[in-house]
């Protein structure tokens, strides 16, 4: 009789389905049982919440069941983790249910705090979630000029390139209606740039400057006032609006925090090529949920799971993996008029920003199509 595994993965979005789809098709069904925990009934596409706000995608093409997003032999339970304890391998949901692993891999992600900046949640859209997709684009039809300023609330945020990719598209969705010369773009950034990485800040600025969209560094968002309709910022600016588009504060989730596996940020310390928590051989953190210097993003997830799960495989089967994860990302961002932009980095390889395609372009205007048909299956 065959010894069974459990792997217990929590988190039902991109990093849990990837990883526990890739390590269904690892492993044999009969010695490894692989459950999933997930309280999300629908898989929403998140970087479809770019394109929803001017129509030029419809939200319905970017939701599916998530039910339906597993392979066959993965076990998916629909629930609430309400309780993590690694010392004694076990795992509490809300309905009182309570799970034993022989792996855990947490993939719960991170979730927005919208109350640490006063002003926010009254006046501030954004563009992170679905609903709120969708009513920025209400908005934005019934605006018809003045202020608009955008940027992140705070650092780290999911999709750092998301903000200014909006921004593009924003420029572009304004031209196309013939408001662009009655507003004025603002964008604003936490850091003394308009990116992270200084190549790719530099080339974002060179796009910003031929489109007319103002910048605004070293703008850290302190409170939003709707009296006066102006964001104040921390280094003492302030800026006025008449559409403000503030991607919302991030925080790990409460879970994690109180069942002591991080600080009050709720992001989990993972070692950096092999991904598990502290001390512990048999716990692992992946995707958004963790504390690692890099991009809080989708292809994270898929390449942190690509070399999670052929590790566990190995080890299960008595096997070595001595591979090791090296912090692999690439992201493709529309930078507008049908182009887009792809950086490829790593922990030792920076991104560099050098030319923008259609090809590119096409890469990520048919990535839902990609993303559900084959990465969260496991296949790519
Ligand atoms: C506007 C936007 C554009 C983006 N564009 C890109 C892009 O172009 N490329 C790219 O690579 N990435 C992009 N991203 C980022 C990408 O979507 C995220 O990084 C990715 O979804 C992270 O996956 P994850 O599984 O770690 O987290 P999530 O996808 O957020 O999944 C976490 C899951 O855990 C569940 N969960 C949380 N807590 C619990 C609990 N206590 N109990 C049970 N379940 C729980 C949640 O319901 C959720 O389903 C974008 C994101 C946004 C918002």
């Amino acid at each position: 009789m065959p010894i069974i595994s459990r792997v217990l993965i929590l988190g039902d979005g991109a990093a849990g389905t990837i990883m526990a789809n890739k390590l269904r098709l690892l492993t044999d069904r009969k010695e490894v049982d692989i459950t999933v925990i997930g309280n999300s009934p629908k898989h929403y596409f998140k970087p479809d919440g770019v394109h929803i706000p001017f129509k030029l995608k419809k939200y319905q093409n970017s939701i599916k069941p998530t039910r339906f997003l597993f392979n066959y032999g993965v076990n998916y339970v629909q629930d609430e983790v309400t309780g993590i304890n690694v010392e004694n391998r076990n795992v509490g949901t809300r309905s009182g249910k309570q799970f034993g692993y022989d792996y855990l891999i947490i993939a719960t992600g991170n979730r927005f705090d919208p109350d640490e900046i006063p002003g926010y949640a009254t006046e501030a859209h954004h563009f992170y979630d679905l609903q709120h997709s969708i009513e920025l684009g209400n908005s934005l039809d019934k605006f018809q000029g003045g202020n608009i300023v955008i940027g992140p609330s705070s650092i780290p945020y999911q999709c750092p390139p998301a903000p200014y990719e909006f921004t593009f598209l924003l420029d572009q969705y304004l031209r196309s209606r013939g408001i662009r010369d009655k507003t004025n773009i603002h964008y604003m950034y936490p850091l003394n740039r308009v990116f992270t990485i200084e190549n790719v800040s530099n080339f974002v600025e060179k796009l910003f400057e031929e489109k007319g969209i103002e910048t605004h560094t070293l703008f850290n968002v302190e409170s939003v006032n709707p009296d006066t309709k102006e964001v104040l910022s921390l280094e003492g600016e302030s800026m006025k609006y008449d559409l403000l588009v503030l991607v919302p504060p991030h925080k790990g989730q409460k879970v994690i925090t109180e069942s002591g596996l991080a600080g009050k940020s709720g992001y989990i310390d993972v070692d950096r090529h092999k991904l598990n928590y502290g001390k512990f051989d048999d716990v692992f953190a992946i995707g958004d949920a963790t504390n690692l210097p890099i991009s809080k993003a989708g292809a994270t997830a898929h390449f942190e799971s690509e070399y999670l799960a052929n590790r566990l495989a190995h080890d299960i089967s008595g096997g070595i993996y001595d591979e090791i994860y090296n912090g692999e990302v690439a992201c493709t961002t529309i930078t507008g008029s049908g182009k887009a932009i792809t950086l490829y980095f790593s922990y030792d390889r920076p991104p560099r920003a050098s030319f923008q395609s259609k090809m590119d372009y096409l890469l990520k205007w048919t990535s839902a199509d990609t993303y559900f048909s084959g990465m969260l299956r496991g296949v790519m």
